[in-house]
């Protein structure tokens, strides 16, 4: 992977550009002069401009991630902001969220612009989720406005969830006003226990702890229905239940203000993954049923899930190595990300490119507010050149994270990403 300053002037020639804002697919050239988008269709370009032959290829929106965690400040062993970058940049995103689960957490007006100030030298655009709460503790809500004045585009406790409805109920009135949505990490912790894997056949035999489906499900609806009652949104993240969907889509038919996001690694393995006991596949929540993977499957094709966000993870070697009771949860996730739902969607659906792109896409910059037309002349260059048909097999020389923690080493993939333009810089695979 190399990243280098866009020429002046850049012609992207002979590809496919596909619109996931207009819905639409054709042939056509590119010119981007500084950075910015100059003219899309047949246009003539100077012959200054530096060419990147595109023929065979789509190019598309940059990918925008809602859901990753960067470990700075803190964990920076694990991942840092620049870090993350490049794995982002691998995996075709120009535009990312991180979770304020750092340490310290990202819960005042100052550690999100420690974020903000941080990410300004960064390649691709990232953006601050404050805490909901004060240390993540569950009780006091966080000042949210002055977080939001300084650059914070949601609200989150992810990697626990906001137990206490009051609370949850009161964070959510206060977003409400702000115009930002709240993530909850839905999972009972009370109803977990100590559940590190889908409570059911698999865990049965495989005599690990077993987590009900009921303590995502319970959740995602108690969400709804405090949403609902306070006219707030609600965006519930990494989805891993069929039940969980069943509630998203009846409350969108109930007209509440709720979205969903799914991850690639509950879209691409069930939980008999679990077999080889490999730590690679402990998550929360973690990897269900062959059912509830079906369902999340349909729940893209069906619109009910809104996007496809990473949840990316990173952890140390030495930690994963650990016993699977032991061991943390979680998984990196940007690099294999378009390459797994690609081939999941093709494989089993025969879904094409243009039904799911805007779940990584339009539809996560549509949530935190974000510019969606990246086609339009005089917006920047954010864009992402993929291979929709290349077969490649996925494994660590793929991975430009800090960590080394993806269970998608090893898999053989369809669909590759090729280059990442944003920022003022090309990167091509
Ligand atoms: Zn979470």
């Amino acid at each position: 992977m190399k990243t280098r300053k866009m020429p002046k002037v850049l012609l992207l020639k002979n590809g496919t550009v596909l619109d996931p804002l207009k819905g639409t697919s054709s042939k056509k050239d590119i010119i981007i002069e500084n950075g910015k988008i100059k003219s899309i269709g047949k246009p003539k370009a100077p012959k200054s401009a530096e060419v990147l032959d595109c023929t065979g290829k789509v190019i598309t929106h940059g990918f925008c991630d809602v859901h990753v965690h960067f470990r700075e400040p803190g964990r920076e062993d694990k991942e840092t902001l620049a870090t993350g970058s490049r794995a982002a940049l691998a995996g075709g995103f120009t535009r990312v969220c991180v979770m304020p689960n750092t340490n310290p957490p990202l819960d005042s007006p100052e550690s999100i612009r420690f974020i903000t100030e941080k990410a300004a030298d960064c390649p691709i655009h990232i953006h601050p989720i404050g805490a909901v709460t004060k240390g993540q503790k569950g009780m006091e809500l966080t000042e949210m406005a002055a977080m939001v004045r300084e650059g914070a585009v949601a609200f989150s406790d992810d990697g626990l969830p906001i137990a206490n409805a009051a609370v949850m109920r009161r964070a959510l009135e206060y977003a409400s006003m702000l115009k930002k949505p709240i993530i909850n990490h839905a999972e009972d912790l009370d109803l977990r226990d100590d559940g590190i894997m889908n409570e059911g056949e698999m865990s049965l035999k495989l005599g690990l702890d077993g987590n009900t489906f009921l303590a995502e499900s319970m959740m995602v609806f108690r969400d709804i229905e405090l949403a609902r009652l306070s006219g707030a949104a609600v965006h519930i993240p990494h989805v891993s239940t069929k039940e969980s969907v069943t509630h998203v889509a009846a409350a969108k038919k109930n007209g509440a203000s709720v979205t969903a996001e799914v991850t690639p690694h509950h879209l691409y393995f069930n939980d008999e993954a679990l077999v080889s006991y490999n730590t690679h596949f402990k998550v929360a929540p973690p990897l269900r049923s062959e059912a509830d993977r079906k369902t999340l499957v349909k729940g893209i094709t069906s619109g009910t899930i809104d996007c496809i966000a990473t949840d990316h993870a990173p952890h140390t070697i030495e930690e994963k190595e650990a016993t699977f009771t032991n061991a943390p949860f979680g998984m990196i996730g940007l690099e294999s990300c378009f390459a797994a739902v690609n081939t999941i969607l093709k494989k089993e659906k025969n879904v094409s490119l243009l039904d799911f792109i805007a779940l990584l896409t339009v539809n996560p910059r549509k949530l935190m507010g974000f510019d969606t037309d990246l086609f339009q002349e005089g917006t920047e260059a954010e864009l992402t050149i993929l291979s929709p048909d290349e077969t490649w097999v996925f494994d660590e020389d793929s991975i430009y994270s800090r960590s080394l923690n993806s269970p998608f080493t090893g898999e053989s993939f369809i669909g590759k990403v090729n280059a990442t333009l944003v920022r003022g810089n090309m990167t091509v695979l």
